[in-house]
Order: C-alpha cells, then sequence, then structure tokens
C-alpha cells in the first residue's frame, strides 16, 4: 500500500505510522526525521533546514519534494508518507512525480485533533534521540523517568516542541497544510478521517479496520 498520513503537529502521525509499518510491512517516510538526520550528519540540506525548523516553519518546498521523491524510489513497493506533503505545492511534486512513475497514492489517513489538545500533547513529548523512540511524560509514560525504554540513555524535549514554537506549527498548519486534505479529495482519493483525540490504541484500532478493508486483508494481526 502506498499511504499518506495527515494531521497537525502532535496528532500522533509518528506513533500511528510506527504501528502501521509494522502490521502492513511497509516503508516508513518520516520527512521530519529525514531532515532531523540530514541536520544530526552536518549535511548541507541539515544546514539549510535548521532555521526553518527551530522556529516551526517550513523548510521550502523545493528541498522537501526532492529529499522525498529520492526517499520514494527507494521503496517501490510501499510505503506510509509522514508529514509529507504538507503543502498542495507538495502535494503537486509528489503527484508529478507518482504520474511519471504510474503509480497512485491508495489512501489518505486524516487524525483530526483540536489545536488545544495538541498543545498539551507536545510540550509534554519526549524523545530519544539516539533511536528516535517517543513517550510522552502523561500518556505515554517510559518505565523509568526521562529514560528511554531501549537503554539508549536519557530523553530529550524536541526544541520545536516548546510552547511558543508548537503555536507557530499550530498557526503554520492552518495557514499551508490544512488544504492538502482538500487537495487530495478534489483528486478523488480515498479520504480517511480519524478521530484522534482520544487514546492512541483507539485511534490504532480505527486505523487498522479502515486499512483492512482497503487492502483486503482478514488476519487480524500481520498482514504483509
Ligand atoms: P515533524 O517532525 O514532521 O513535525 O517536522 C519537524 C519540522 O521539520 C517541521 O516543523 C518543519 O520545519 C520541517 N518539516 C518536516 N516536514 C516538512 C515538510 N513536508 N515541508 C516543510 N517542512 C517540513
Amino acid at each position: 500500500m502506498k499511504l499518506i498520513l495527515l494531521g497537525p503537529p502532535g496528532a500522533g502521525k509518528g506513533t500511528q505510522c510506527k504501528r502501521i509499518i509494522e502490521k502492513y510491512g511497509m516503508a516508513h517516510l518520516s520527512s521530519g526525521d529525514s531532515l532531523r538526520a540530514e541536520r544530526a550528519a552536518g549535511s548541507e540540506l541539515g544546514k539549510k533546514a535548521q532555521s526553518y525548523m527551530d522556529s516551526g516553519a517550513l523548510v521550502p518546498d523545493g528541498l522537501i519534494i526532492e529529499m522525498m521523491i529520492a526517499a520514494i524510489k527507494k521503496a517501490p513497493s510501499g510505503y506510509v508518507l509522514d508529514g509529507f506533503p504538507r503543502t498542495v505545492v507538495q502535494g503537486e511534486g509528489l503527484d508529478a512525480a507518482l504520474k511519471k512513475a504510474g503509480e497512485r497514492i491508495d489512501a489518505v489517513v486524516n487524525l483530526i485533533v483540536p489545536d488545544e489538545a495538541i498543545l498539551l500533547r507536545m510540550t509534554g513529548r519526549r524523545s530519544c534521540p539516539k533511536c528516535g523512540a517517543v513517550y510522552h511524560v502523561e500518556n505515554l509514560k517510559p518505565k523509568v523517568v526521562g529514560q528511554c525504554d531501549k537503554g539508549c540513555g536519557p530523553l530529550v524535549q524536541r526544541q520545536d516542541d516548546t510552547p511558543a514554537v508548537v503555536a507557530n506549527r499550530l498557526k503554520t498548519y492552518h495557514e499551508q497544510t490544512a488544504a492538502v486534505v482538500g487537495f487530495y479529495a478534489q483528486k478523488g482519493n480515498s479520504i480517511m478521517d480519524i478521530d484522534a483525540n482520544r487514546g492512541i490504541d483507539a485511534v490504532t484500532g480505527d486505523i487498522f479496520r479502515k486499512l483492512d478493508a482497503l487492502s483486503g486483508c482478514t488476519s487480524g494481526k500481520r498482514c504483509r
């Protein structure tokens, strides 16, 4: 399957993507994770992206489209796109590349969460700088406070999860990303609206039911 997972920052896209790929076995292509890896590696792209990311703004479309199309080419049998496309221009860029390759997106999963809930969620989020695992001080606590369950060491708060930056990321979402849902609806793609203002398992259950119906999977567990 080739999927797009949309939703505001902090809607749980990363967490749900990990569960989706575990069950359906496709690649997880996260634009945010790729950018953080570029920054950690000190690449040209990472350096260019840094100031945008730290302020909660979007990295320019051209850079993102190039990075994500390269990743998609390496995952011909299926993927879930997490955090991309985030503008209509990025959607058009993706569309053009897929058309050229004779491919199409099977479904768009749209996670819906109100802004107030997002603010609470994101400012409590902690992640492991080594393995990328994500926790929450209230909703998804690590076994030992402040430590990664996989033994990697201390958890950190992402620089862009502080209250002022979160507010800016939400503004950016409403101004530039919310329209991407309409873009895909207009193109006739199947949009799976999911109420994501609930516990993680309830959200996963809804997503799995819809993806099972789409893929014809009936095993209940793994569907590769
Ligand atoms: P994320 O982890 O997906 O919330 O992304 C973290 C930050 O990376 C965002 O706030 C943006 O600055 C940047 N970013 C990630 N994906 C994109 C994208 N598709 N377009 C532009 N900027 C992006």
